[in-house]
């Protein structure tokens, strides 16, 4: 596999061509943002181990059927993955209320959800990644309904085996990010990334953040809480 030239360098991670044009290298950086790039900083090591968390997550979820992006990992912060005609969606899963939803729905922070939400975001930095419901995606053309209830489906199937993996881990999941592309066959495949940069991770018993949201709320202890996710999940 040979690097070719970048094709864009986003806020956590930089995409490379390389020599197979059906294959992207994904290198993973240690800059964090926050708040729609209002906060910026550094969490040393955070590229090294949201490649492996993000492996770690793609394998486990290939083994039960449930096809990504994930081709290979080839260095610390480097990932091959199939190169996707991207949906302009983040698509965003919470089982319990965290970070917006308190203000959007007046409850507060931890209370358990009785079926897990749904929430679309349009990736769109210049407009601040507005929410957006699937009238908005249809009107847009983002994707269609067909593709919208294949996004769903795959959506809260990988919240199922997420929530199963990290019960095990005494870790809950709170809530998390996902983005989906189309294959060059039209396929829907999970792709980016999932790593406690797009993921709210909360210890079970102690409710301790173990995420970003150390670095948003400058909760201190950021590199150590990603760390302990890497050490829950692979040791
Ligand atoms: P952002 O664009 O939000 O700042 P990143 O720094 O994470 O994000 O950059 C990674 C970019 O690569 C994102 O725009 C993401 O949508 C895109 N991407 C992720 N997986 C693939 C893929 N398989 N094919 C093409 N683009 C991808
Ligand atoms: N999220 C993300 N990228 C975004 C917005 C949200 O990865 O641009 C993730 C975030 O880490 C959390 C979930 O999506 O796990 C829900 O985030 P929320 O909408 O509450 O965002 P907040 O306003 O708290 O940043």
């Amino acid at each position: 596999m040979v690097k070719g030239n970048m094709l864009y360098e986003g806020k956590a991670k930089i995409v490379y061509e390389t020599d197979n044009p059906d294959e992207l290298l994904v290198y993973f950086k240690d800059d964090a943002t926050a708040g729609n790039g209002a906060k910026k900083g550094i969490i040393d090591g955070k590229g090294v181990i949201n490649n492996k968390i993000s492996a770690y997550f793609f394998k486990q979820l290939k083994a039960r059927g449930i096809k990504s992006h994930f081709v290979d990992t080839i260095g610390p912060r480097e990932m091959v993955v199939k190169r996707l005609d991207m949906i302009k969606l983040e698509i965003i899963v919470r089982n319990v209320v965290a970070g917006s939803l308190v203000k959007r729905l007046g409850l507060p922070e931890a209370t358990p959800l009785t079926s897990p939400i749904i929430e679309y975001d349009y990736k769109s930095d210049e407009l601040g990644d507005p929410m957006l419901n699937r009238w908005h995606i249809m009107a847009l053309k983002l994707a269609t309904i067909d593709e919208m209830n294949q996004i769903e489906h795959l959506s809260l199937s990988i919240n199922a085996v997420l929530r199963e993996l990290l019960k095990a881990k005494n870790v809950d999941l709170i809530d998390f990010k996902l983005e989906f592309g189309r294959d060059k066959d039209g396929t829907i495949l999970l792709a980016d990334e999932i790593s406690p940069d797009n993921c709210r991770f909360w210890d079970a018993d102690t409710h301790e953040k173990l995420d970003k949201d150390r670095f948003r709320q400058d909760l201190g202890g950021v590199e150590e809480a990603y760390q302990e996710m890497l050490n829950r999940l692979t040791l």
